[in-house]
């Protein structure tokens, strides 16, 4: 199983918090972590082991839906910050309507992913 992480920059520090505290689980279920370039990064730079596409902003989202769309992604954790504007809405909302065309779960914000990995 392959989970998708991405988080925008005012929820980076809240995803690294989210897979450190469910790296264990996610390890035990031999589930593989793909995240876009700067999420990736502060992953790593914690410690964790995950698979970096380009950042957001440069098609990082966009690879994501791609790989989605080939059965290579079984779940989106996306932790958005609602409150801030991003230059590639456009790829963000194309991956949201991609999860929902290949009926893929899409967590958009903590509490809901906190839901989900409950039932991994
Ligand atoms: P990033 O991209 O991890 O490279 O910052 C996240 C996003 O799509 O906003």
């Amino acid at each position: 199983m392959t989970i998708a992480i991405i988080a925008h920059d005012g929820k980076k520090a809240d995803m690294v918090g989210f897979v450190k505290d469910h790296i264990n689980l996610f390890k035990s279920k031999n589930i593989q972590l793909v995240a876009t370039g700067t999420t990736g990064s502060h992953l790593e730079k914690a410690g964790l082991q995950v698979q970096r596409m380009e950042s957001g902003p440069l098609g990082g989202d966009a690879q994501i839906a791609g790989r989605l769309v080939e059965g290579e992604i079984d779940m989106v954790i996306f932790f958005r910050d609602p409150l801030g504007k991003h230059p590639h809405e456009v790829d963000v909302s194309m991956l949201m309507r991609l999860c929902d065309v290949h009926n893929i779960p899409l967590a958009t914000n903590q509490a809901a992913a906190e839901r989900f990995v409950q039932t991994l």
